[in-house]
């Protein structure tokens, strides 16, 4: 109607322009097997579902002022200090206060790519231009090309590690030596660095230009819950917080995010299992004519057998009520992306690409 036009001819050019992106939130069915967004299927240990309850009786205070506790657990279980850690709904928050912090339109910000393609649409939310510098040979870093290239004038420089959605890992070594010969803010988003050999956090209180994100949703079960950390300078870290909404995070991500951070060592197992899966779904894959790229996460990045493309799989796929992710837009047209799941839901998905295979390939 009139008066709805009239709104939406208020929008910001911005805004309006936003409106035309596909949602990044993909359909739910509850009986698929939902293998495309890496989230880790196993429940909350016991002890902390019990804290999401007691902190449910607190439901009708306010939480927390400035996540103090969950700041203080994180500090304390990563060996830094309070004041180096930022705490948010997940480290998608973190992202976007980095974002809203360092660039105004017609600035530059440089991911190391293929990325995580939220980055893309923060960058856009700023007016700011997206670089993607390509990763080197074998997906290492490319210290050369961040140093000396494009890269260089941008507001920071922003890599995943281990990479999604190509699951490679590169030496923290290597992302020390770019830290170090670097004036630039370094972002290191460590997502899905549980599942991997290293991590840079020891860093941190070495280089007032490194900052290290983490988050709850992946290693540790937790992505429905919203807690993610930023871990870096104090001086940065205040920043950052300052543009933090009031009473960002809730009761329960609070009481679930400290619970979690005491009871880290009951998480072994789930990575000892996904670990596993990761390896004989790699295996069977590889076997069925997939070629699978080398992950230290939860999911798998896989060139699909010739003849048909990364989408045609996910369509046939999803018509198994299997769901998987696709980056035809990231150069990885050949690629599907498969999360791993439990036992039983990695059975389900490579037994409906083998039938797909012997039906119509
Ligand atoms: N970084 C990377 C590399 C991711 O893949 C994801 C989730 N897909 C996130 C950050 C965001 O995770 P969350 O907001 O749940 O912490």
């Amino acid at each position: 109607d009139a008066k709805l036009q009239a709104v939406l001819s208020a929008l910001s050019p911005m805004a309006r322009q936003l409106n035309a992106l596909p949602s990044n939130q993909p359909g739910r069915d509850a009986n698929c097997v939902k293998l495309n967004t890496n989230e880790n299927p196993f429940p909350l240990p016991m002890m902390v579902l019990q804290s999401a309850l007691a902190a449910l009786e607190r439901h009708y205070l306010y939480p927390e002022d400035d996540n103090l506790s969950l700041r203080d657990a994180a500090a304390s279980a990563y060996g830094l200090s309070q004041d180096q850690v930022v705490a948010g709904n997940g480290s998608s928050e973190l992202l976007g206060l980095i974002y809203r912090a360092f660039l105004d339109p017609g600035d530059s910000v440089a991911m190391i790519s293929p990325g995580f393609s939220f980055n893309r649409k923060l960058a856009k939310l700023q007016g700011a231009r997206f670089l993607e510098i390509e990763w080197g040979e074998s997906y290492s870093l490319p210290i050369e090309q961040l140093l000396l290239g494009p890269a260089k004038d941008a507001k920071f420089i922003l890599l995943a590690n281990p990479n999604n959605p190509t699951g490679t890992f590169v030496p923290v070594a290597e992302i020390d030596r770019l830290v170090a010969q670097s004036d630039q803010l370094i972002v290191v988003d460590e997502a899905y660095v549980d599942f991997a050999p290293d991590d840079a956090l020891r860093l941190v209180d070495r280089h007032p230009n490194l900052l290290v994100l983490r988050t709850l949703s992946k290693g540790f079960a937790a992505a429905g819950i919203r807690v993610g950390f930023g871990f870096g300078h104090p001086e940065l870290i205040g920043r950052l917080r300052n543009l933090q909404n009031v009473f960002n995070m809730n009761v329960i991500g609070h009481a679930v995010g400290i619970s979690i951070l005491s009871h880290r060592a009951d998480y072994d197992e789930n990575h000892r299992y996904i670990k596993h899966e990761r390896h004989r779904t790699t295996t069977a894959l590889s076997q069925l004519g997939f070629s699978v790229i080398p992950s230290h996460t939860n999911f798998l990045l896989a060139r699909v057998p010739p003849g048909r493309d990364g989408k045609w799989w996910q369509a046939s796929l999803d018509r198994q009520n299997i769901l998987v992710a696709v980056f035809p837009d990231a150069g990885l047209e050949n690629f599907i992306r498969v999360s791993i799941g439990t036992r039983t839901q990695m059975d389900a998905f490579l037994s409906a690409a083998r039938d797909i295979i012997s039906g119509s390939m």
